[in-house]
């Protein structure tokens, strides 16, 4: 196996276009090493995405926030503007594991690796964040609801990578929130994990985007969802239409952790739960 770590996302794209055999990008490795001690993958190439220049650095732009593809989420828990502008999305990265999975673990990296429950997926969604992906001859920009296909696969190219993730700046009175829930205090997969965000206007909901983790393939946004409570103040029919749209919209899978019904019950709970949370930081008074 070859160890590599360009410098530029460019050079990364390049040694997987060259690559004859398996390659795999490493970020933090909280998934990858795991994988890899178990057998699960055995690459001909490792390329270390740490070493690319701006990958480990969260940039205020005009238009919002860029987080590096190698930025780990403690780091986001220190971005005082980040968690003031996305706290949802940085309370989701944060419920990632535990101190030292948190030392690693990445956004692009829980992205990538593709799993229906990973938990900052339904956050960035529900933020609009995209994905600024580097290939060998072409860049590209992608909502990040657009990454993955199914569990464990992503729509990247042989020769893609993703450089960074964009969050874009919150209009004024916006609000986001995420909960997931675990059997377990800490330290599990969500059997359904919620975001929600809301931007308000004269006290109403002006705009929503609700997305869903852990019911389906992939997390997804439920557009449904959000029309169900634009135009509220989240009154109590309208948390109840909430709920309908988010179970409706599930199709989980039935495991130990929890049953179809379950889920799809669970969903719309927490739904109404998190569209509270993310109205008051809004500013909202319901
Ligand atoms: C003990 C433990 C607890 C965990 N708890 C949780 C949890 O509570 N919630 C949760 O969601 N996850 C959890 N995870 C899973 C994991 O920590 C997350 O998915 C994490 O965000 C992965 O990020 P990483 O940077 O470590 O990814 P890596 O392991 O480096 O990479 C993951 C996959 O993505 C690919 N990849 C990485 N970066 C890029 C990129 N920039 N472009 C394209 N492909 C890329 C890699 O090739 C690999 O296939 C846990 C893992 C462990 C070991």
């Amino acid at each position: 196996m070859r160890y590599e770590k360009p410098t530029s996302a460019k050079k990364a794209a390049d040694l997987l276009a060259q690559e004859k055999g398996a390659a795999f990008l490493l970020a933090g490795g909280t998934d990858l090493l795991v994988k890899l001690k178990m057998g699960m993958v055995e690459p001909d190439l490792v390329i270390d995405i740490k070493h690319i220049a701006n990958a480990n650095e969260i940039q205020i732009t005009p238009k919002g926030f860029r987080v590096g593809a190698a930025v780990p989420g403690a780091r986001l828990a220190e971005h005082t503007a980040l968690k003031k502008a996305w706290p949802g999305v940085v309370e989701a990265a944060n419920l990632i594991g535990s101190d030292q999975i948190q030392g690693r673990c990445t956004l692009a990296g829980n992205l990538c690796n593709a799993s229906p429950a990973a938990d900052s997926v339904p956050a960035m969604i529900a933020a609009g964040a995209k994905a600024v992906i580097v290939g060998a001859k072409k860049r590209r920009t992608l909502a990040v609801e657009k990454i993955a296909l199914g569990p464990g696969q992503t729509c990247l190219e042989k020769d893609e990578l993703i450089e960074s993730i964009t969050l874009p700046k919150p209009a004024p009175r916006t609000g986001d929130a995420y909960l997931r829930f675990i059997p377990r205090t800490e330290m599990d997969i969500a059997v359904v994990g919620v975001a929600v965000c809301v931007t308000l206007a004269r006290g109403r909901i002006k705009s929503a985007r609700v997305a869903l983790g852990a019911v389906a393939p992939t997390a997804m946004l439920v557009p449904a969802a959000a029309r169900a409570i634009v135009g509220t103040r989240l009154e109590d029919d309208a948390l109840e239409k909430l709920a309908r749209a988010c179970s409706a919209a599930c199709s989980p899978i039935d495991d130990k952790r929890g049953t179809i019904e379950y889920r799809t019950r669970l969903a719309g709970v927490l739904a109404k739960r998190v569209a509270k949370i993310a109205f008051a930081r809004a500013g909202g008074q319901s």
